[in-house]
Parts: C-alpha cells; sequence; structure tokens
C-alpha cells in the first residue's frame, strides 16, 4: 500500500476483529459521511435537535440495506466536525458481528460513493489533522500489538505524549535559541548581545543532555525483554505433562515438539497475568536412566540450567522428594515446589506448607499462575520506554541531533562564527522534527501506516 493523502474521499472499513461476536464496528470517515447515514439510517427518536446533531452523539435505530430483507438494527456514533479521531466528519456503525451482515452494511456503504480505507489510513489521517503526532500514532499501533503488560503500558504512556511532550519541549528551547542566535546575526554590526556566552554555551549542553537521555530511552526499548523461561520439571508421573496442558489451556500461542532426543520436551509460548513466558515440559527425573533415558535427562538439565523459574512437582500420593541438587538451579528463588494431583489428597495430606494443585479439578491453578507472574515480574526499571518502532526509528535522528548540537558546543565554546552555530542548531531542529513527525516524508509515512492493519 501507500499513504494515501486523498483526505476528500470519505473511507470506510471493519474496524472490529472479522468474525462472529457480540459487536462489530463499521468505521466511516470524510466529508461524505454525514450524507451516508442521512441515505441509510434511521434513528428512533431524532430528538428535537433532530438527526444529526450538530455535536458528537450516539443515535440507536435502524439501517435499510437492500440486501437485507428487513431493517438492522444499530447504534450509529457520529462526530459531525473536527472534534473527532481523524479530524473530519467521522461515523461508527455498532452491530451484531456477524460476517455476512457487516459485509452487506459495508457493501451498501461503498454504494454511496465511500471506498475502502487502506491499512492505518484513518490514523494517519488523524496525524494529518494534527490530532497526533507520530510517535502517538506509533502508540496505537503498539497498543494493538501489545502483548504483555509492559509493552501495554509503553504504548499507552506513548500514546498518552509522553516522548512527544519532551521532543516538543526541546524543540521549544532550541527554537527560542536559534531565535537569539538570528537576532544576534542581524544585529551582528551593533554592540547588543541577544544571549551571553556563558549562557549560550549551557542552554547548548543541556539541550544535548536532553538528547542524550533520549537516547537511552530509545536503548532500552532495542533490547525487548526476552520471555520467561518457565521449567516444570519433578519425578516421572508427577502430573507434569497434564499441568502443562492445563496451564495452556485456551492461551497457548504456539506449542512446538522440540526434537533433539526421542524423549522430545515441549515448549509453548503463553501470557500468565501479562507476563510472556515459555513454558517447557521436561522428561521426568529418573535417576538411573541409561541410553535414551539418559539423554533426555541431560536435555532436562539443560533446560533447568536456563530457567528463570523451575516449577517442581511433587505428587500428593508420593513421599516429597527433595529436588536433586543437579535438577534445579543453584539460586532457590528460582524454584516453586508445588504439590500436584491435589485432588487426591486427604486431609492430612492437603495440610503440608506447599501450595496444591490439581491439573484434573483447576483447583488452585489460578494462585499458582499468580505465584509464576508475581516470581517473573521485575521491579520496573523507572526509565521511561519507548514503542519499538519509535525506538529504532527515533534512534538515527537522536543520533544525528546529538552530533550536531555536539559540532554547535565546539563552535559555541571557540567562540566561532555564529552563523555556524546557527546551521548546526537548525539541524539538529530538523532530525527532532522528524520524531514527531513535524518534519515527514511520503516515504516515513507509509514505512509506518503500512504496518497497520485496515480500519485503524
Ligand atoms: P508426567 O510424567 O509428570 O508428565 O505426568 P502426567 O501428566 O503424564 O500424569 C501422570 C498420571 O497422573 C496420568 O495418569 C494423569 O492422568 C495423572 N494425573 C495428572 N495430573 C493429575 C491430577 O491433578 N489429579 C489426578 N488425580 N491425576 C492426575
Amino acid at each position: 500500500m501507500s499513504a494515501s493523502f486523498q483526505l476528500d474521499d470519505t473511507i470506510a472499513a471493519l474496524a472490529s476483529a472479522p468474525g462472529h461476536a457480540a459487536r462489530g464496528i463499521i468505521r466511516i470517515s470524510g466529508v461524505r459521511t454525514k450524507s451516508v447515514l442521512e441515505a441509510l439510517f434511521t434513528p428512533h427518536d431524532p430528538g428535537a435537535a433532530g438527526f444529526p446533531r450538530a455535536s458528537a452523539w450516539c443515535y440507536p435505530g435502524a439501517l435499510h440495506v437492500t440486501e437485507l430483507s428487513r431493517p438492522l438494527a444499530m447504534d450509529v456514533y457520529f462526530w459531525p466536525n473536527r472534534k473527532s479521531y481523524t479530524g473530519q466528519p467521522l461515523a461508527e456503525l455498532h452491530v451484531i458481528s456477524s460476517p455476512p451482515l457487516l459485509e452487506a452494511v459495508l457493501s451498501a456503504v461503498f454504494a454511496q460513493g465511500v471506498r475502502p480505507a487502506e491499512p492505518g489510513e484513518f490514523t494517519l489521517r488523524a496525524f494529518l489533522a494534527g490530532r497526533i503526532d507520530l510517535t502517538q500514532a506509533e502508540a496505537v499501533l503498539g497498543v494493538i500489538d501489545a502483548q504483555t503488560d509492559a509493552e501495554l503500558r509503553t504504548a499507552l504512556e506513548q500514546l498518552a505524549g509522553g516522548l512527544s511532550s519532551s521532543i516538543v519541549r526541546l524543540r521549544g528551547d532550541l527554537l527560542d535559541l536559534l531565535a537569539d542566535l538570528e537576532a544576534g546575526l542581524d544585529f551582528a554590526d551593533e554592540a547588543i548581545e541577544f544571549v551571553s556566552h556563558g549562557a549560550l554555551v549551557g542552554r547548548l549542553g543541556l539541550a544535548r543532555d536532553s538528547v542524550g537521555s533520549l537516547l537511552e530511552q530509545a536503548g532500552n526499548r532495542m533490547r525487548p525483554a526476552p520471555r520467561a523461561r518457565v521449567v516444570l520439571a519433578g519425578p516421572p508421573n508427577a502430573g507434569k505433562s497434564t499441568l502443562f496442558n492445563r496451564l495452556l489451556g485456551s492461551r497457548a500461542a504456539l506449542v512446538s515438539e522440540v526434537a533433539g532426543t526421542t524423549r522430545d520436551y515441549l515448549e509453548a509460548e503463553i501470557v500468565l497475568q501479562g507476563v510472556a513466558v515459555t513454558l517447557i515440559d521436561t522428561a521426568g527425573l529418573e535417576g538411573t536412566a541409561t541410553g535414551i533415558g539418559r539423554e533426555a535427562q541431560t536435555h532436562r538439565r539443560r533446560q533447568t540450567d536456563v530457567a528463570d523459574l523451575v516449577i517442581w512437582c511433587d505428587p500428593v500420593d508420593q513421599a516429597p522428594l527433595e529436588p536433586p541438587v543437579d535438577s534445579v538451579p543453584a539460586a532457590s528463588d528460582r524454584v516453586l515446589r508445588v504439590v500436584t494431583k491435589g485432588d487426591l489428597a486427604d486431609s492430612a495430606a492437603a495440610s503440608q506448607d506447599l501450595p496444591a494443585v490439581s491439573a484434573l479439578t483447576g483447583a488452585g491453578l489460578p494462585q499458582l499462575v499468580s505465584t509464576i507472574a508475581s516470581r517473573l515480574s521485575r521491579p520496573a526499571s523507572g526509565a521511561r520506554q519507548l514503542v519499538g518502532t519509535t525506538a529504532a526509528r527515533s534512534r538515527e535522528s537522536l543520533i544525528e541531533a546529538r552530533a550536531a548540537l555536539d559540532r554547535a558546543l565546539a563552535i559555541a565554546r571557540h567562540e566561532e562564527d555564529q552563523e555556524l552555530l546557527a546551521i548546526e542548531v537548525r539541524a539538529a531542529l530538523h532530525e527532532l522534527g522528524k520524531i514527531a513527525g513535524a518534519v515527514y516524508t511520503d516515504d516515513l509515512l507509509d514505512r509506518i501506516f503500512s504496518r497497520f492493519c485496515i480500519g485503524k
């Protein structure tokens, strides 16, 4: 796709996930939105203010689509003016999400001179209308793509303008400085000093440090946090595989049989209470394993060696086994001991200290999931992070901006040509402008918005 700048076109697309659900949303944006609604939709009660009102409103009513034998009940949200997400008249049709139904509604909308939206085109319009800047557009995508609580928090903070406000402040300071420098150049022949030498070096130094700390944030996000590895270990028949399957439930994104031994181990990527985890089911511990079994044991050890957390399973119907030294990581905070098959426990056995779970009945599993998640959640570093694409894109600009400010500082310190100094400050401003989108190219917009899905 190519980022479309046809702002006069009215566009529409399905904005909710395709498939059967209680609610599907069709979004329409552009100058024809109002006439589309007037042609197809009748509100149940237009009210004293009539339909449509001059300000944003929700109208329960019915849509008339020739393909459907009867009027289709739906809620229509209509923003008649610039105070919408896209900065244009915008409507959302909220209806039961049934693929043929949504298709019929979209066809009826398209028949009114509306074209299908391209990927990310609603958000592109929001950017072009000045409703959001580029870092916030990327944050929209970050929110959609977030898999963990931490990723969601980062994206939401960026969407709320976290990065933009730092950049806006920095650019404001540099623009003030540039204005002083240029005034000095205009009055070079007169003995007027607009900014003292000391103040100039000080202000440039501050700007350079701010760029440096933004660069650090961009670097933070460049090293994505690896998924935590959680290994299920314990004696054979402890119920590890059953627990593995139970923990996956519907959460499993990917389960793969990892080849390498005849007794393969399984690993699956899941998210437990917002923490991204690779869950690994190892072969049971066998003390006298030979041949193939021994190979599996070596494999198991390798897994437990690199695990962030080992869940050591002791079945309730066997005497608890102290985890052998070589089968769990040395640091005890990386071992979580649980009693499995808790449903077989009589009350005496159930009174032991270890948490009990039953993969069969599901008892104790929510508590186990919470414990795993809290063991793995590391305290936030305090440093603000950036959405991945913003970090990658900003890095280049920040490095260039810092280099320009370094050159400007050198010129200022040596009291050299102020004209050259102004050129460097302008170069830094240009680079910072690229981050929030004050300076952009079609190519850059294409790169950012083509990653979106249609309807966003
Ligand atoms: P693994 O060798 O540790 O992977 O153990 P499995 O998951 O294959 O389970 C061994 C046996 O214990 C199987 O017959 C399971 O059906 C049974 N089992 C597993 N979990 C439970 C449980 O929570 N309660 C009961 N009663 N039986 C279980």
